[in-house]
């Protein structure tokens, strides 16, 4: 079997990706942080999809439980090689950085841009030796224009941005793609406090995007038909501000 993982996949944009994945033939590892029934949910789904996968809860901001649970499955796993991975978790915290807590900036970076690192960084190696392997980390456009009440928000997903573009250079030639792809709105709990109503003037496409329609775009960076496109940025917005 093809194995891919999934960080974020019990909810979503992930869960959206998790299907993709699965209905591409991946047998899909699911991470997630709290919400197990969410992911059992997208477990089932996967396997209705004729695929097959399982869960891994581990928070992605921590350093230590990465390279405890991940690192211990690659280790003890070692005939089953991750050729693709898809980080996706994220959250937000919003403020106005004059009154954004130290702490807000400190959670978003980690989860947002430190897990890019420490996840990435677990399962690297494996990729380069087999010589191949499909990195898709979902940034946002709040990462390319910068938003307001989103400092953190926007300088984490701007910085997995840098850093697949400077991880795209070195690993290319091991016939391994790093590639992004920013999503707008799109319909999924992190934006279900935000009334699609207020936004349907800005929008060109006058909706919020549905997570299905990302996944389409990360299904097809992380196949093998995707082989001459890296460190690139795919906009997902429905021609909201590129
Ligand atoms: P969502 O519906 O809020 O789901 C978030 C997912 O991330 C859940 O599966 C959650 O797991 C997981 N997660 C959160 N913190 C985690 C942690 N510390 N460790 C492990 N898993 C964690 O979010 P979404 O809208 O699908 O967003 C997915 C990605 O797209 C994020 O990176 C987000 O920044 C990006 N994005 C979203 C939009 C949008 O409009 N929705 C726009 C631009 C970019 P649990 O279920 O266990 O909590």
């Amino acid at each position: 079997m093809k194995y891919a993982l999934v960080t974020g996949g019990s909810r979503g944009i992930g869960r959206a990706v998790s299907i993709k994945l699965a209905q591409m033939g991946y047998y899909v590892i699911i991470n997630f942080q709290r919400n197990e029934e969410e992911a059992n949910k997208t477990l089932a789904l996967i396997r209705e999809n004729g695929s097959d996968g399982e869960l891994m809860k581990f928070d992605v901001g921590s350093k230590s439980e990465i390279e405890s649970i991940l690192g211990a499955w690659v280790e003890t796993n070692k005939d089953k090689v991750i050729e693709v991975l898809v980080n996706n978790a994220g959250i937000r915290k919003d403020n106005l950085m004059m009154m954004m807590p130290d702490t807000d900036w400190d959670t978003v970076l980690r989860t947002n841009l430190d897990s890019f690192f420490y996840v990435t960084k677990a399962i690297l190696q494996n990729m380069v030796a087999k010589r191949y392997g499909r990195i898709v980390n979902v940034v946002s456009l709040s990462g390319i224009k910068g938003l307001p009440g989103q400092v953190n928000y926007s300088a984490s997903k701007a910085g997995v941005i840098g850093a697949s573009k400077a991880l795209a250079q070195e690993v290319g030639r091991r016939g391994v793609t790093v590639n992004c792809v920013a999503p707008g709105f799109i319909k999924t709990d992190m934006t279900e406090a935000i009334d699609p109503t207020l936004y349907r003037n800005i929008i060109p496409m006058q909706r919020f995007g549905e997570a299905e329609e990302v996944a389409a775009i990360v299904g097809f960076l992380a196949s093998k038909e995707a082989s001459y496109i890296t460190g690139e940025v795919i906009h997902v917005n429905g021609g909201l501000h590129t």
